[in-house]
């Protein structure tokens, strides 16, 4: 296995589209709530688990500015949203008896701890989840970029992309074609060359230069989280 015995520690990015459920807008609980489940079964087989959550159920920068607004103050507004998806998943792991931290790149002192970085560290070895919301707290970046950044900041040992609705890397969009052929394994340079949807290429150049894996998966599938941590051949997985 890449990964090793499924006790290490990783970071954990999930879609923000997924937690809106089959309503696309504002968080599902009952989908947080599984997902909350399969993380706190890895919590307890001793994994180390730090989480990124995105945040297109709320806001995404992009689609605002399209729309006439400054992408700087539409940027902060998706980072803003992305919190709102650490609380829910908060909650929900709170419930299955796992204790956890929210930390933002923007300061909201009665929510969420400010990140640093050690104590995140510190968290995850007392068992803790730690989760990072607001993203890197500047406009222009991804919670893709996020994910990374943080992955090696607490030098977790690969990125868990978990994926609304596709189960790893095509060579084209499985949804539009049906001959779309999904890779096992890729390089980081042929996801740059042939410009593959696996994160923004911020993330991905990041990943590459600081020899990060990243196992694309679907988040959704029941039993997938716990793969995806023990190193079992689902998705797809990027590397050298
Ligand atoms: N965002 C940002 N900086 C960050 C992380 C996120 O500006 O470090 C903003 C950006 O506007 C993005 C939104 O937050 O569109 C939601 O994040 P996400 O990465 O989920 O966007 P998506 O991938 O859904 O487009």
């Amino acid at each position: 296995s890449v990964h090793g015995k499924g006790a290490g520690r990783f970071l954990l990015k999930l879609s923000g589209e997924a937690f809106a459920g089959g309503g696309g807008l504002g968080v599902d609980p009952d989908v947080v709530h599984t997902i909350a489940r399969e993380i706190a079964a890895v919590v307890r087989d001793g994994a180390q688990i730090a989480v990124v959550i995105g945040g297109g159920n709320f806001f995404r920068g992009a689609e605002l500015q399209q729309r006439g607004m400054d992408r700087a103050r539409s940027d902060y507004m998706g980072m803003l949203g992305t919190v709102m998806n650490c609380l829910a998943l908060q909650d929900f792991l709170e419930k299955e008896g796992i204790d956890s931290r929210v930390q933002t790149a923007i300061t909201m002192g009665q929510v969420a701890e400010p990140y640093i970085p050690l104590r995140a560290v510190r968290h995850l070895e007392k068992g803790r989840v730690v989760i990072f919301g607001a993203g890197m707290g500047m406009p222009y970046f991804s919670t893709d970029t996020t994910a990374a950044q943080r992955a090696l900041e607490i030098h977790a040992e690969a990125l868990l992309m978990g994926k609304n609705g596709v189960d790893g890397v095509y060579d084209s969009d499985p949804k539009t074609n049906a001959d779309a052929v999904k890779f096992d394994a890729l390089g980081y340079g042929e996801v740059i060359t042939r410009d593959l949807k696996v994160a923004d290429m911020t993330a991905i150049t990041l990943c590459r230069d600081n020899k990060l894996p990243i196992l694309v998966f679907e988040l959704l599938t029941a039993g997938n989280i716990a793969r995806a941590v023990k190193g079992e051949k689902i998705g797809t997985l990027v590397s050298d």
